[in-house]
């Protein structure tokens, strides 16, 4: 059988992967350089930040099965199980969020290990050639390439949120233990997580993560965020000193979950984190999914 996945997030490399282990010929087309999608690190002055998921959680078996794989070789941690809640700072305690120390893109690049993998692919229509088309991707970026009905469907009943990340590089630690909070009410402001922590490096940087308000705002202009996203940190946490900031624009950040594990019609398959809820977990299942399904 030969496979066409089409983007190498954690949805089409986990679908990737599995097929590729079970004999499947996989060609994986990604329009980025690099691969990760919203599992994203970029470089700042030498260091890499963590500047799309935050963290991941491990519920399923499998994708469990999968964080023991790399905790096991040192490529995740075991960040937290609790976090701080503004207004107030008060202590929340939830499942253990899990980090990487080489950044959490480094997770999607071991996946892809040994895959065929093309990047600065960016695929226009559909390939005629395949037996094959997974679109591991949010359903208004697989719409470009004008799928079959029953998957035009599923990408057009997706509705995505835009969030505008921040990376604050103070010139110092100020904010003691913080881990990582959610901001509850702000009008800029949803998360703000310790990146030196969650890496384990201790680096004096925060990475803030927008209200998607904001950043439906600011969406033409992100850098415009940027100072408000850094105020806003600075008046929560109660911080003095003014960072360097740089932002990234996710467009297509948050979709609002559906209760299915992919989409599907004739040889056309979309899979990705819209299939339940919106986390780097349930991207890998959907791509398993897919995976399964083709398989038989
Ligand atoms: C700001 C932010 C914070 C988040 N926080 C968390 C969190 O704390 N915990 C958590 O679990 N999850 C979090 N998430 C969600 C998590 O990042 C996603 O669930 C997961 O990474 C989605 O993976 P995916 O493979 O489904 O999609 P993506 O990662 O979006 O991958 C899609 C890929 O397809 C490629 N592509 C698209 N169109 C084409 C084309 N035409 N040709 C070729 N390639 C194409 C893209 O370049 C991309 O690489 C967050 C996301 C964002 C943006």
């Amino acid at each position: 059988m030969d496979v066409v996945v089409v983007g190498a997030g954690i949805a089409g490399l986990s679908c990737a992967r599995a097929l590729t282990e079970d004999g499947a010929r996989v060609r994986v087309l990604e329009r980025g350089r690099v691969v990760g999608g919203r599992l994203a690190s970029k470089r700042y002055d030498g260091r890499y930040a963590d500047i799309g998921a935050a963290y991941f959680v491990a519920d399923d078996p499998g994708f469990a099965a999968q964080a023991q794989d790399w905790e096991s070789r040192g490529m995740a941690r075991r960040w937290t199980d609790t976090l701080r809640v503004y207004p107030g700072g008060e202590t929340t305690t939830g499942p253990m969020r899990w980090a990487a120390p080489g950044g959490l893109r480094s997770l999607a690049t071991d996946l892809a290990d040994g895959l065929d993998v093309r990047l600065s692919t960016e695929l226009g229509e559909l390939p005629a050639d395949a037996d094959a088309v997974v679109l591991a991707m949010p359903g208004p970026q697989a719409l470009r390439l004008a799928p079959p009905p029953a998957v035009e469907a599923a990408a057009t009943a997706q509705t995505w949120k835009p969030v505008i990340a921040a990376v604050l590089t103070y010139p110092a630690r100020e904010w003691g233990d913080l881990r990582g909070a959610f901001v509850n009410g702000h009008p800029a402001l949803a998360t703000v997580c310790d990146d030196g922590d969650r890496r384990g490096d201790g680096a004096p940087v925060l990475v803030a993560h927008s209200t998607p308000e904001l950043a439906a705002r600011h969406l033409d202009d992100p850098a415009t965020a940027g100072p408000l996203l850094a105020d806003a940190v600075g008046e929560v946490l109660a911080l003095s000193a003014q960072p360097e900031v740089h932002v990234h624009r996710w467009t297509y950040a948050q979709p609002e979950p559906v209760d299915a594990p992919y989409a599907a019609d004739g040889r056309i398959w979309l899979c990705g984190d819209a299939f339940g809820r919106p986390r780097v977990e349930t991207a890998w299942l959907s791509g398993r999914a897919v995976a399964r399904a083709l398989l038989g």
